[in-house]
């Protein structure tokens, strides 16, 4: 079963290879920034409380953070395969979302985490920031979601690994390359795309 968790700092591409994984394998995907993005934009209970964090770089609150997602998980029928990109990122999130995974038969089967030296995606964020005038995407708030990645999400690393399920990937050079990367290690999970 396809269920797969896209584990990366900011910049490394998750957003973009989590929509390109699920075309390839046609699995929906979940992007957890996205949701918040959206949630913000139509200013609903949800986003006028994760605002402040996000445009300041910090990690929303794990409570409100996990029953968002897993709401949206709790789909009828119950979704079973997913691609989920940006959660969890804390290890209290992670603890949660294997509670919930387990009790419900759904647990990860593979962790992809996307590797970009820091320097490289302190350049990429800032780039796309001048692009889509994304307001967390200036250099303050990148160096603090730097932070909170490496202090707060970077323990997940271990998390995964002792589990046996972590796949590294080399998220430099072109798009398609790390594309492909992935597609690597995913065949080697027992995953094979169409295309
Ligand atoms: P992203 O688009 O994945 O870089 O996420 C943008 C922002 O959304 C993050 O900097 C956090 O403020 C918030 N966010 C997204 N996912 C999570 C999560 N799993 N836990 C806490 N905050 C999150």
């Amino acid at each position: 079963m396809f269920r797969v968790l896209l584990l990366a700092p900011p910049g490394a591409g998750k957003g973009t290879q989590g929509s390109m994984l699920s075309e390839r394998f046609g699995i929906p995907h979940l992007a957890t920034g996205d949701l918040f993005r959206h949630h913000i934009e139509e200013a609903t209970p949800v986003g006028v409380e994760a605002k402040a964090y996000v445009d300041a770089g910090e990690l929303v609150p794990d409570e409100l953070v996990t029953d968002l997602v897993l709401g949206s998980l709790d789909t009828d029928p119950p979704l079973s395969e997913y691609i989920l990109d940006g959660f969890p990122r804390t290890l209290p999130q992670a603890r949660v979302a294997f509670e919930w995974a387990r009790s419900t038969g759904r647990t990860f089967t593979a962790v992809i985490m996307l590797e970009v030296p820091v320097g490289e995606l302190v350049t990429r964020l800032i780039d796309r920031g001048r692009e889509s005038g994304r307001s967390d995407d200036s250099i303050d708030v990148i160096h603090h979601r730097l932070h909170e990645y490496g202090t707060r999400t970077a323990p997940l690393i271990e998390f995964y690994e002792s589990r046996g399920i972590l796949h590294r990937v080399d998220g430099t050079g072109s798009i398609e390359d790390v594309a492909q990367r992935i597609d690597v290690e995913l065949a080697n999970a027992g995953f094979a795309s169409s295309s």
